[in-house]
């Protein structure tokens, strides 16, 4: 045999690892073409369990197949906040409690969201605080204080995010610290924007493609107990959004935000159907993920919100729960995954290999 042709056999395995590691994605194989990366804000397994007893002894999340354990610290704290929390999910970095995109190092790193509208792929936030509260911020901005709600406000104008539904709208048109209507800069760049005054659901017209924004409140949204109902259609509408705003696949941020806010006020009725809530959301994701095929799911929280503990009830219900604190914890918080990929998301992982699995498994 011609030593050219012995070259080629070697060459052989090479070639094929190569094509097998840039197989495009939806073609088989453990990779999806869809990520949705449900955050639960401060749910930790408690919380999880106390919305199952509550609810019949069942969730959503047990037809999850894959389960795991997350460790939740920050860069210098063992007890992170929400904004440390999401820059490691969004730039894989440990950071300070309350930056925001940016890592312990002061420097913006590129998000999971920026890189994958770079690429082409379809973006979008749904959640039920304000879009510039800590954890959608960590993805779309790049600022050194979570506070700074009308700085992060400005950066949904700088990607080109397709979608995002949450509270907040006097961010962007009544601010304080510029003239700025970035409601008006939205509709100028396409954005069809409408909010709780004129449509009480985020709705998008079926028959374009416009990106979308609908703002749920002024400032923030409703609890559940108050009569919020958007989060889980507004997942399912936004799925299927962003599935025909890109055939190269999209990644979607929905958060429940609020089960945090139920654990600061150390509020068990608040808490549990925020989770409920959260769980419902969850489900519409589910339906959506089953009949696509190409979409993982992953569940998770920033870190748990209370030392919450069940201490007395029973699987039907009727819970005493204690908090221990009313601030966060440093105990690990359960990690769920669905769906192509899901099997890496087992075992014990850190909060930034949540990033780094997404960018991998996206191909970002
Ligand atoms: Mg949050
Ligand atoms: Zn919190």
């Amino acid at each position: 045999m011609p030593r050219s042709y012995i070259k080629l056999f070697l060459l052989l395995p090479l070639v094929l690892l190569f094509l097998s590691a840039h197989r495009p994605p939806g073609r088989g194989g453990n990779r999806p073409k869809n990520v949705i990366l449900l955050i639960g804000d401060g749910m930790g397994l408690t919380q999880v369990t106390a919305g199952m007893y509550t609810n019949n002894n069942s969730l959503n999340l047990e037809a999850f197949p894959i389960t795991g354990l997350m460790k939740t610290h920050s860069a210098k704290q063992l007890i992170t906040d929400s904004a440390a929390g999401a820059t490691a999910f969004a730039c894989g970095c440990k950071t300070y409690n309350g930056m925001v995109g940016i890592c312990k190092d002061k420097q913006a790193y590129p998000t999971l969201l920026e890189q994958s509208e770079k690429l082409g792929l379809a973006t979008g936030m749904v959640t039920t605080s304000s879009i510039t509260h800590a954890t959608p911020a960590a993805f779309i901005a790049h600022v050194k204080d979570r506070g700074m709600m009308e700085d992060i406000a400005t950066w949904f104008l700088k990607t080109d995010i397709d979608l995002f539904v949450g509270g907040g709208m006097r961010y962007f048109n009544n601010r304080k610290t510029d003239q700025r209507d970035l409601v008006a800069e939205l509709i100028a760049k396409g954005y069809n924007v409408s909010d709780f005054h004129n449509s009480p659901l985020p709705n998008p017209n079926p028959q374009t493609t416009m990106p979308f924004v609908w703002f749920a409140a002024d400032e923030e949204p409703q609890k559940v107990t108050e009569g919020r109902t958007y989060l889980p259609d507004a997942t399912f509408m936004a799925s299927n959004f962003l599935k025909k705003r890109s055939e190269k696949g999209f990644f979607l941020m929905v958060e429940g935000s609020q089960i945090d806010w139920g654990g600061h006020a150390q509020n068990a009725e608040y808490t549990i159907k925020e989770v409920l809530d959260f769980d419902m959301a969850i489900g519409r994701a589910l339906e959506f993920a089953r009949a696509d095929g190409e979409t993982l799911l992953i569940v998770t929280a920033d870190h748990e919100t209370g030392g919450m503990a069940i201490i007395q009830g029973s699987e039907m219900g009727n819970l005493e729960v204690q908090f221990v604190t009313d601030s966060h914890t440093a105990t690990m918080v359960p990690v769920f995954a669905f769906g192509p990929g899901a099997e890496q998301f087992g075992g014990i992982i850190d909060n930034t290999d949540i990033y780094t699995k997404i960018k991998n498994l996206l191909q970002l």
